[in-house]
């Protein structure tokens, strides 16, 4: 069995939450899908997902409960959508706390105010999604380890790096379950 978490610290946790579910069910994987408020809830998943809301607030939030330290020494693999995609980082034009899982330089909020919020139909993996963007991110340099999965005009919105997913946008509000079925079989070859 694996055991996934939602971070629960700041922003839309419950919509994750209920998308990692459906997701599971469909997949019909033996998968838990649980909240993460501590670095013992963090010791106890195999993968952890970071939602959306302000990135600043949830890195400092991660590093006060020792969240942080515990991805990165018990090598969790990570999947982070907007702020969480922030998050990954190894680095950004603001100066936050970070993870930097992933091998890119990101720009927080990288469409501008004039399209804070926005959808567009993208394509990842050879699939169709509907991404929602709300004050999104963007990578602007991505490293050799690391994969881009899809881009749009303004910018690479998808990147991969070992068992670490980074999306620019929020799956977790749309209907689609895809996204949240491609991590969890990346967790499941991860944890093998
Ligand atoms: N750009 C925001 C940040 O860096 C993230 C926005 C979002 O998660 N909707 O915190």
């Amino acid at each position: 069995m694996i055991r996934i978490g939602i971070l629960d610290l700041q922003g839309d946790v419950s919509e994750h939450l209920e998308m990692t579910r459906r997701a599971v069910e469909r997949m019909d994987v033996d998968a838990e899908v649980v909240k993460v408020r501590t670095a013992e809830d963090a010791s106890a998943v195999d993968a952890i997902i970071i939602s959306g809301g302000e990135s600043t607030v949830i890195g400092k939030l991660m590093e006060e409960t020792g969240i942080k330290d515990v991805i990165l020494t018990e090598n969790k693999a990570v999947m982070g959508t907007c702020a969480g995609m922030v998050l990954l980082a190894r680095e950004t034009d603001y100066e936050q706390p970070l993870l930097g899982l992933i091998d890119m330089k990101v720009k927080r909020n990288a469409f501008g105010r004039q399209k804070d919020s926005f959808e567009e139909d993208i394509e990842i993996l050879g699939r169709k999604f509907h991404g929602i963007f709300i004050r999104a991110p963007a990578a602007v340099e991505v490293g050799e380890g690391a994969e881009v999965l899809s881009r749009i005009d303004e910018g690479i919105i998808a990147v991969k790096e070992g068992c670490n997913l980074a999306l620019a946008f929020h799956p977790e509000l749309g209907e689609n379950t895809g996204l949240h079925e491609y991590f969890i079989k990346e967790v499941l070859n991860c944890v093998e």
